[in-house]
């Protein structure tokens, strides 16, 4: 593990401020002391994660997970601690003084870093080519085409990356970039052919489209083919690298993510053009996933900011199925899913160059639910009686099931059995029918974060005096002061289901300061981390020192009990020589002695025994 002083981590969880630092990425509002916002790290609809200024930490009641500042970042943002630790220092300002770093996490943080780096400048580079360089020509008039001035390109510091190597060669030479970095930074890419293995750009002729991560750092790219006879991908991404997860990033959000909070509402589109367009026009609550699909992460990440998002997708065929797709991860995570169909052929950008925002503005406004679209969509184009119409109720018996909200549910059953005819009944029936798709609870329970690390297996293998007994000493400057002294961890470690309390009792932390106590946090393992947060979050314990002296002393009768019977297992044991039968019978009695009184204390001293 890498250290740092444990004064300096403090200092920087006082200096970092964790409803500030969650509310980049979670909507929060005030809940009396606390702040509630839906979990980023489980699907709920009813908001159960916590973060609290006076604990200084955050803890989630649905799915377990929890920890201060420095756990948010690794859990959320996939940082390494010492990353973690870096990040909020510099935020705050605070020098870190290293001492002892692991190999490991120092090799991988510093990969990171440089292929922070690389991006952050080859971003530059693209840019400044596409602003100055002479074969650059082609992606200037193509921008030009599309009505996108230097100054938009500045903004999104949009690139060029040339037709040939030569180029990127000389500037990784005179960077100092190895071939291996690029390759890892996804910037070259190799290929092992007959002609032996080659290493070429992997962006060729292309306009370039940073994409940048929660804090606005360029993290891959997206490239446009601008030769429209070429035969490959018109979009182009980074594939993923230790920095670049597809699955979590939505193109623009660091842009966009205030106004959709603003609106509560998310236009989606399909391209970076289309997204910088819109942007640029004034609907500044825009995103477009990378590449086709959206994931599970973002439908959390957008249900965080939003209610609702449009579509707004093509209506040719591929566009209505790629709002399905979308309809069928959106949905179930509770989001108001509306289809502003474009004319077929048009595409957001198009239609605002040639008709202006008014255009753009009028198809948001007659944007609808996107069944209510679909079923219009196909009245529109399939005749009465047709044998289709069957199938078709399958569809959108199955598109139901995806609605979150039973009252939604209803009502869409209501619709389609109406608009199409056909009795409530048999629309149910399809609906309960074998293939249905996985019920919301099926991909909520799917959803809940088994690769994250909860408290939850570690706090019900606990005894229950013990958490009560963490609980005071987390609370508690002088319960714990005592328990310092009177519970060893010798004495624990005869405790079953103590081993929460024995990193309390050991750690080296001040209860009356939130900070010496996120530290202490900080020091253990995720797990361990995340359940006693989840103790910081119960109700404070009732009881002072005579309640504490109480459970200390029902831990001592478990010890007890526990100890006589290991030994009593051992007198039973054949050929066990008479002289060592003799120690153990002592030992026992001696034991039995020790219960006693401690049972006798349990009984209180008014039993009268
Ligand atoms: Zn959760």
């Amino acid at each position: 593990m890498p250290r740092v002083p444990q004064e300096t981590l403090e200092q920087i969880l006082a200096a970092t401020n964790i409803v500030d630092l969650v509310g980049r990425s979670v909507k929060l509002r005030r809940a009396g002391s606390n702040y509630v916002g839906l979990c980023p790290f489980h699907t709920e609809k009813s908001p159960s994660f916590n973060v609290s200024p006076s604990r200084n930490s955050y803890h989630c009641f649905g799915c377990g997970v929890g920890g201060n500042a420095f756990r948010f970042l690794m859990e959320h943002d996939g940082l390494q601690f010492m990353e973690a630790v870096k990040r909020l220092a510099d935020a705050a300002g605070i020098r870190i003084q290293e001492e002892v770093w692991d190999a490991n996490a120092e090799r991988e943080a510093k990969l990171r870093g440089a292929l922070m780096k690389v991006q952050k400048e080859i971003a530059k580079w693209y840019h400044q080519l596409l602003m100055r360089h002479s074969s650059a020509d082609v992606a200037r008039q193509y921008l030009k085409g599309r009505g996108i001035n230097s100054e938009v390109a500045k903004r999104w510091q949009l690139g060029f990356a040339p037709g040939h190597g030569g180029l990127l060669r000389r500037w990784m030479e005179e960077q100092g970039y190895s071939e291996s970095l690029m390759i890892q930074a996804g910037i070259l890419a190799e290929s092992d052919d007959e002609g032996g293995r080659s290493v070429y750009p992997r962006f060729r002729q292309r306009l370039m489209f940073p994409i940048r991560n929660d804090q606005g750092e360029v993290i891959a790219f997206s490239g446009r083919l601008l030769d429209p006879n070429a035969k490959a991908a018109k979009y182009l991404n980074s594939p993923e690298t230790p920095i670049f997860n597809k699955s979590r990033v939505l193109f623009g959000f660091d842009q966009s993510r205030r106004a959709i909070l603003k609106s509560s509402q998310a236009l989606v589109c399909e391209g970076q053009m289309d997204l910088i367009t819109l942007f640029e026009s004034g609907f500044q609550n825009v995103v477009a996933p990378l590449g086709t699909a959206f994931s599970e992460a973002h439908a959390r990440a957008l249900k965080r900011h939003a209610d609702e998002v449009v579509l707004c997708f093509d209506s040719d065929n591929a566009g209505v199925k790629a709002a399905e797709r979308s309809f069928r991860i959106l949905a179930p995570v509770g989001l108001g899913v509306k289809m502003a169909a474009l004319p077929q052929g048009e595409d957001p950008d198009s239609l605002i160059r040639s008709q202006g925002t008014e255009a753009f503005e009028g198809l948001l406004g007659f944007a609808e639910d996107f069944l209510d679209y679909q079923i219009g969509l196909f009245n529109q184009r399939t005749k009465r009686g047709s044998r289709d119409r069957a199938a078709f109720v399958d569809l959108v018996a199955e598109n139901i099931r995806y609605l979150e909200n039973p009252v939604a549910q209803e009502e869409a059953v209501q619709q389609l059995a109406v608009r199409l005819n056909v009795p409530i009944e048999t629309i149910r029936e399809r609906m309960r029918s074998e293939n249905r798709p996985r019920t919301y609870e099926d991909r909520n329970a799917e959803a809940m974060p088994e690769s994250k690390v909860t408290g939850k297996r570690l706090l019900t293998a606990q005894n229950p005096g013990a958490l009560l007994l963490c609980q005071m000493g987390l609370a508690d400057a002088e319960i714990l002061d005592w328990m310092r002294k009177e519970v060893t961890s010798q004495f624990l470690e005869d405790v079953p289901g103590s081993e929460l309390l024995s990193l309390i009792v050991e750690g080296d932390f001040n209860p009356l300061d939130d900070h010496s106590r996120s530290a202490f946090l900080a020091s253990l393992e995720p797990d361990q981390e995340a359940a006693i947060t989840d103790l910081l979050f119960r109700p404070s314990p009732p009881g002072r020192l005579p309640e504490a002296e109480e459970a200390v002393n029902g831990l001592r009768i478990i010890r007890l009990r526990g100890l006589r019977q290991r030994l009593q297992a051992r007198l039973r044991e054949p050929g066990l020589p008479g002289e060592e039968a003799g120690e153990i019978q002592s030992k026992i009695l001696q034991l039995h002695q020790e219960l006693r009184e401690a049972e006798t204390a349990a009984r209180g001293p008014a039993s009268g025994e």
